[in-house]
């Protein structure tokens, strides 16, 4: 009797594990936002910004960061504390991440801080997919691919501080990305909504871009500024 009941529960107990790893796998993430900044329309906020120790950088967009994202729009953060960052396993990439991946906040500072925060609070919960180094590595990939700046440009919409139409940013950019952005926008010291943002979705995997399943929130006018830098 005894025995019988023992290969009772370890049979139910085989039967519910799939269904706690299913579980657990739910706790993962669906698809990646990548987002890219203009430092233009960072820094002529009221906030203002603070060139890198680096030096001023190049008049491109920049990365902001690669993150872990459900299809419902909801977002998990800073998944494993055990896993802090750690420049010494990035150290071949430095250099590019310091042209890719420059910090604006003040005071102005390497970056490290930047890529530490992005680390900690959005590459940790993309581990079950891929390591540290992947992860950066995979952001600066994946700014090489997209190249927002010359896709702008080639629709002749120029960082100018003149005004251009939304569709035609979202245009050019789906154009020459083939892929649809999400575009953010935040407004510079007059209270002008100028392009702050693009969003492009990446599958889990980090190697090719998605079309977005679901769009953040938020609105630009129809007319944005694209500020200079
Ligand atoms: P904000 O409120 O300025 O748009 O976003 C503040 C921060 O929240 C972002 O820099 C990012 O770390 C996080 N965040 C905002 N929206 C999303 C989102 O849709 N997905 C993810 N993964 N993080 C987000
Ligand atoms: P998030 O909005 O991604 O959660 O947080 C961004 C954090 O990184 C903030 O604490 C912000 O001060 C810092 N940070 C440092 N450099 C930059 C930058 O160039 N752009 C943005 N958006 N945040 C930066």
């Amino acid at each position: 009797m005894k025995l019988l009941h023992a290969s009772l529960c370890l049979i139910s107990l085989l039967l519910i594990l799939p269904s706690i790893f299913a579980a657990s796998s739910s706790e993962d993430f669906d698809f990646f936002y990548f987002v890219q900044q203009w430092p233009g329309s960072y820094c002529d906020t009221q906030r203002s910004c603070c060139f890198p120790t680096s030096g001023k950088p190049a008049a491109d967009f920049g990365i902001h960061g690669l993150w872990p994202n459900y299809k419902d729009g909801t977002y998990p953060s800073n998944c494993d504390n055990t896993k802090p960052f750690e420049s010494s396993s990035i150290s071949d990439l430095i250099s590019s991440m310091q042209k890719s991946w420059p910090t604006l906040a003040c005071p102005s500072g390497s970056g490290e801080t930047f890529w530490e925060h992005e680390w900690e609070k959005h590459g940790t919960c993309s581990e079950s997919v891929i390591d540290q180094h992947e992860y950066f590595q995979t952001a600066l990939n994946l700014k090489q691919k997209t190249d927002l700046l010359g896709a702008l440009t080639k629709a002749g919409i120029n960082p100018d501080g003149k005004s251009y139409s939304i569709e035609s940013i979202r245009d050019s950019i789906k154009e020459s990305t083939g892929f649809t952005p999400w575009i953010q926008c935040n407004t510079d010291e007059s209270g002008n909504s100028q392009l702050y943002q693009v969003y492009l979705c990446v599958d889990r995997s980090g190697s090719g871009l998605i079309e977005c399943p679901v769009f953040p929130r938020g609105k630009c006018g129809d007319e944005i500024n694209f500020p200079s830098f």
